[in-house]
């Protein structure tokens, strides 16, 4: 393993242009739970994939929107970890880094990473369902609240399944796969489309794809290295052994 740091600190100092895409496991050391461990607890009787859809919204918007509130207390609740500073840290060392995220929870802004490209969404903002206009004015209180312009449902602003991603945000990020010269996979379990394409565009291009995971994904077998551990320990390691801070 310390073998392989060592290769990656290297490419990370060469590199001048770099994309990376986090997913879930970025903040499961700040105590938000990953869709497969969204599978414990209170919920565990559901799958995500059963709650965030408009279909279950539509069946039953009481029941989605206390799920969102018990996510978004986790969140108020939660700080940025190593890896989200790490990740921060690394956008003025390079002079293209592009940071896109499939987390709503708002924590490497957190950080300090500015320009984050959210594919998903973020579950802090609502907007509502008839206008699908983004609101902050309207009343709290009610389960789902209310649209104070037209009284539709309020619903989380966030990319549900089958939905499609936000045009621009798709975008950029696939030029930024295209065009970049190191590309890194962080606490995604790559399964999720469109967002799992992103690491195969960077390397049909040619460019160096790097991985960062618990286990095994099925983007092991493509990308030029896989660090297999926390990211909150790894990044920090890789910016040390790069940089030496
Ligand atoms: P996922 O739950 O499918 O996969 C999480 C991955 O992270 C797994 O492969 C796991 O092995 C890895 N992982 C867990 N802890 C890790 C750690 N400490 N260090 C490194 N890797 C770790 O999540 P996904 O790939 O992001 O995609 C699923 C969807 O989940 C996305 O659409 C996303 O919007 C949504 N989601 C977001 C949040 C959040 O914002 N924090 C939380 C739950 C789900």
């Amino acid at each position: 393993m310390s073998e392989h740091i060592e290769a990656v600190a290297n490419e990370l100092r060469k590199a001048r242009s770099i994309a990376v895409l986090t997913g879930s496991g970025v903040s499961a050391e700040s105590g938000i739970p990953t869709f497969r461990d969204a599978l414990t607890g209170l919920w565990s009787k559901f799958r995500p994939e059963e709650l965030a859809t408009v279909a279950a919204f539509e069946r039953d918007p009481k029941m989605v929107w206390e799920w969102y509130e018990w996510r978004r207390d986790k969140v108020r609740n939660a700080q940025p970890n190593p890896a989200h500073h790490a990740l921060a840290s690394l956008q003025d060392r390079y002079k293209q880094f592009t940071l896109i995220t499939q987390n709503v929870d708002g924590l490497h802004q957190q950080a300090g990473s500015r320009d984050v490209i959210e594919l998903h969404g973020n579950i802090m903002r609502s907007k509502c369902i008839a206008e699908n206009i983004v609101r902050d004015d309207f009343d709290a209180a009610g389960t789902p609240p209310r649209c104070p312009a037209c009284g539709a449902h309020m619903r989380p602003d966030v990319v549900w399944f089958g939905e499609s991603l936000p045009e621009d945000a798709l975008r950029k990020s696939t030029k930024a796969a295209h065009d970049c010269e190191v590309f890194m996979s962080i606490g995604t379990s790559a399964l999720v489309y469109p967002a799992a394409e992103l690491p195969y565009i960077a390397s049909a291009q040619g460019r160096l794809v790097i991985e960062i995971n618990l286990e095994p994904t099925p983007l092991s077998i493509s990308a030029h290295y896989s660090l297999f551990g926390k990211a909150g320990e790894i990044l920090p390691q890789l910016i040390r052994a790069a940089f030496d801070l």
